[in-house]
């Protein structure tokens, strides 16, 4: 589906932003135009309730070879509808950023400069963020887990969704089936060369964030889940701990009841200290039973065990292009 010429396509995901939507597609236009090369500006509607679809739809007829519209029959979440963006996309290099403008359009020839650099993934990091204290908060959080799910490849800001990709990493985020995806983390695990760059943050100018306490729980946890089995090796751990201490404490009270017969209450002590044991040995059994669903689930998400960026000395490959 890579076009020959095309050199970069924008990906912008849009969920009810009819109130961002002309703002956003005047500067978005004007600033690609200014690029000087040629682009196509994916706007993919995630099931919006209000004009967002007719907006979209009425910009791509107006701008042929310019706009490109992508509407998703329901809400599927921003990375969904951005990887739906990301299978249109015919460019040699993708760029996606959010639709609410809090991420300045103008910056994208930044993103571009460091991709034709040969970065194979640019990420970006907001000037002094313009977000409520909780949503920064939130975002420390996230980043911090994602650096540590990522075996220490390390971005500064995860949550910018203001960044750049090349299109081998493209193909390689597009083979990856699974659900509830997080791409900047996704592209971070295919990526050679990666950089970050400083970009404008700007507060949302209409309309209100999608994302409440709850489904930044969710988020998080889907991260959590989705990509690590350490939940469970935590269940197993405490296990093991709580037996432990089940020993230790049924020691104390054999000792104790030796030096005083009174002490221990008749055995009850002895009691909560095989319960202590027992419980320890559920839930390590649980932890365990759990790791090997664990790896169930890692498999049949059939991720791509290796990406083969490009093969060089071959006549016939088609590798690394689709
Ligand atoms: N979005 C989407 N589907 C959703 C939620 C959000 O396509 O289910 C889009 C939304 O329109 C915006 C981007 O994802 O372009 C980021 O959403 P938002 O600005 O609400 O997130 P925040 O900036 O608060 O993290
Ligand atoms: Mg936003």
């Amino acid at each position: 589906m890579v076009s020959e010429n095309m050199e970069l396509s924008i990906v912008i995901p849009v969920y009810n932003e009819e109130e961002n939507l002309p703002e956003l597609l005047q500067r978005t236009i004007a600033a690609s135009d200014k690029l000087n090369t040629s682009y196509e500006i994916i706007l993919v509607d995630d099931g919006s309730c209000d004009s967002s679809q007719l907006l979209i739809c009425d910009a791509a007829e107006k701008n042929p070879g310019k706009v490109v519209a992508v509407v998703l029959s329901s809400n599927f979440g921003q990375h969904a509808a951005v990887t739906a963006g990301l299978e249109v996309s015919s460019g040699k290099y993708v760029v996606t950023m959010d639709a609410d403008l809090q991420n300045p359009p103008e910056e994208i020839h930044k993103l571009l400069e460091k991709l034709r650099d040969g970065f194979d993934v640019v990420g970006s990091i907001r000037e002094n963020r313009q977000d409520t204290f909780f949503r920064k908060f939130a975002s420390k959080c996230v980043n911090r887990m994602v650096r540590k799910l990522c075996n220490g490849r390390t971005m500064q800001d995860y949550g910018c969704m203001l960044r750049g990709y090349s299109r081998p990493v493209v193909n390689a985020i597009l083979r990856c089936h699974e659900h509830g995806k997080f791409i900047p983390m996704l592209a971070m695990s295919f990526a050679r060369n990666v950089v970050e760059v400083e970009v404008k943050h700007a507060e949302r100018t209409a309309g209100v964030s999608k994302y409440n306490l709850w489904k930044l729980i969710a988020l998080q946890y889907d991260l959590l889940t989705g990509t690590s089995v350490f939940p469970l090796r935590m269940v197993t751990c405490c296990g093991f701990l709580v037996a432990i201490f089940g020993i230790i404490f049924g020691l104390v009270i054999f000792i104790m009841s030796q030096i005083d017969k009174h002490w221990g209450a008749n055995g009850i002590f002895a009691l909560f200290a095989i319960q202590f044991v027992f419980t320890g040995g559920v839930l390590a059994a649980l932890g365990l039973i759990g790791e090997y669903i664990g790896k169930i689930h890692l498999n049949t998400r059939a991720r791509p065990q290796y990406f083969i960026e490009f093969v060089k000395g071959k006549t016939n490959n088609n590798s690394g292009d689709k």
